[in-house]
């Protein structure tokens, strides 16, 4: 694994951190530089300036979270004052502050599952100052970054409810946070819409939709591991639209939720299916519902 910063297109830079293998992106502008995705804490994120300024002149005046995940935004405090003046602005899905809070489901997750943070991972969790964005994007934003514009862009619930691609159209660079995985399987978490997914996958894909961004040469940076291609991401739409079709497949046999990770015949690790089971399932029964049956009547 590379954990130098590397040149993915003109003046936009990738790198890989450890601990979560987290991808972190920086857009150069002649105006500043946006920084996609602030790892899991202030000490981190500093590393990730002290590393920029390296190699650009500007200034952050950009970061973009990908998504609400911790990994992704629990760094945002070191692009804050005292830590950033002027601040920069913090930008994210509509939904994304809702979810910051140390209440949310999916931090007791990840708490649990980063376990090489180290050992003092969890009283440095609790000492965390959050700082939630402000720059909210509901559908499209454009961004000028000086000579070059960056574009925010959510195409439907997916990892997340709330997952924005970050689009670079003069240098063809596609940022996806978690909506695409190099380092592993994608994570389906306790906030995750497996059913939704690969549509949302398909409306950022040109191949699939005339309006998609993804097109036959894009280099598209995953929110953990290394750049992708388009034939990358069709093949993770597969694995991922796989996955939603055993859900239903074990659903409509009348399956316990219980037995379904090993009822199942999955393309990913079955421990990886808890949570896409459990939200699949709910989706499912919440639909006989509306339709005025229980899940008995559709066995
Ligand atoms: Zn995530």
């Amino acid at each position: 694994m590379t954990t130098k910063w590397q040149e993915v297109g003109a003046g936009v830079f990738q790198r890989r951190y450890e601990p979560c293998d987290v991808t972190v992106t920086a857009i150069v502008g002649s105006e500043g530089v946006a920084v996609v995705d602030t790892r899991c804490s202030l000490e981190e994120a500093q590393e990730i300036k002290r590393d920029i300024a390296r190699f650009a002149s500007v200034p952050v005046r950009w970061v973009v979270n990908t998504h609400s995940h911790l990994d992704h935004t629990w760094g945002n405090s070191a692009f804050a004052a005292p830590h950033h003046v002027p601040a920069a602005e913090i930008w994210a899905h509509t939904s994304v502050p809702a979810a910051l809070t140390p209440d949310d489901p999916a931090v007791a997750f990840f708490l649990d599952t980063f376990t090489d943070n180290g050992p003092d991972w969890r009283a440095r969790a609790e000492q965390l100052r959050i700082v939630r964005p402000t720059r909210l994007v509901e559908h499209a934003s454009v961004i000028d970054l000086g000579g070059r514009t960056m574009e925010l862009r959510w195409t439907g619930r997916a990892h997340t409810a709330g997952d924005l691609w970050v689009v670079v159209p003069d240098a063809d660079v596609v940022v996806a946070g978690d909506l695409i995985e190099e380092a592993g399987a994608p994570i389906w978490g306790p906030d995750c819409f497996p059913f939704e997914w690969p549509g949302t996958l398909d409306a950022a894909t040109r191949i699939t939709d005339a309006t998609g961004f993804i097109g036959p040469d894009t280099v598209v940076v995953p929110g953990h591991g290394a750049p992708v291609g388009s034939a990358f991401v069709r093949e993770q739409r597969e694995l991922i639209a796989s996955v939603a079709e055993q859900i239903r497949a074990l659903h409509r046999a009348g399956t316990p939720l219980e037995q379904a990770p090993a009822a199942g015949t999955w393309p990913i690790p079955r421990t990886r299916t808890t949570y896409a089971l459990e939200r699949g399932y709910a989706e499912l029964d919440r639909r006989a519902a509306l339709a005025g049956l229980g899940t008995e009547g559709t066995r």
